[in-house]
């Protein structure tokens, strides 16, 4: 089914006249929704329509905590996996957590609650584990600068870059590119 003008304004105003036969998917975020949920309103380049709800699960998207598109309770677990897809699609950038639970949907306290739970770490420890090994394999296969890949894995400022990945690995960035097999 196309994205048409009117589908995407039933969308857009969450009305509920297409529930039950369409469903979203967002590919950033690979959550799919039904058309009523009320969670923030996706790029609509990023927008996939299906019109049978078993499409978006073959196609790896998961179902929407908020709207429970397929009318099952979405699972702390599966909330996880969805929170983790997010993480590593978007540790490049400025992530806050108000921004992690929007594109999550779902609230900052619950969200903070549910994941710290079911795996022992902050959300925000998450991010910063992704962070660390994206940089740690940008500074074994690039000739990218310091300050550059900690540009690249979202941490701009280089010398909390450069603090945190120590605390990490125990070693600054430059000692961990030394050690690199020439
Ligand atoms: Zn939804």
């Amino acid at each position: 089914m196309e994205l048409t003008d009117s589908v995407w304004e039933i969308i857009k105003t969450n009305s509920n006249v297409l529930d039950g036969k369409v469903w979203y998917g967002v590919k950033s975020t690979k959550i799919f929704c039904k058309p009523s949920c009320p969670s923030r309103i996706p790029n609509k380049s990023n927008v996939l329509l299906f019109t049978n709800p078993d499409d978006p699960v073959k196609c790896g998207f998961r179902p929407c905590k908020r709207c429970q598109p397929i009318n099952e309770v979405v699972s702390d677990e599966i909330w996880v996996a969805e929170i983790n897809h997010i993480l590593e699609n978007y540790y490049d950038q400025n992530l806050t957590l108000a921004e992690l639970a929007i594109l999550a949907h779902g609230s900052i306290s619950h969200l903070r609650h549910v994941y710290q739970s079911k795996t022992g770490i902050s959300p925000s420890e998450k991010l910063m584990q992704i962070r660390m090994d994206k940089a740690r394999i940008l500074l074994l296969n690039s000739n990218r600068s310091i300050s550059n890949i900690g540009n690249d894995v979202g941490i701009p400022n280089n010398s909390y870059f450069i603090k945190i990945f120590k605390k990490i690995y125990g070693i600054t960035p430059h000692q961990y590119r030394a050690k690199r097999p020439n």
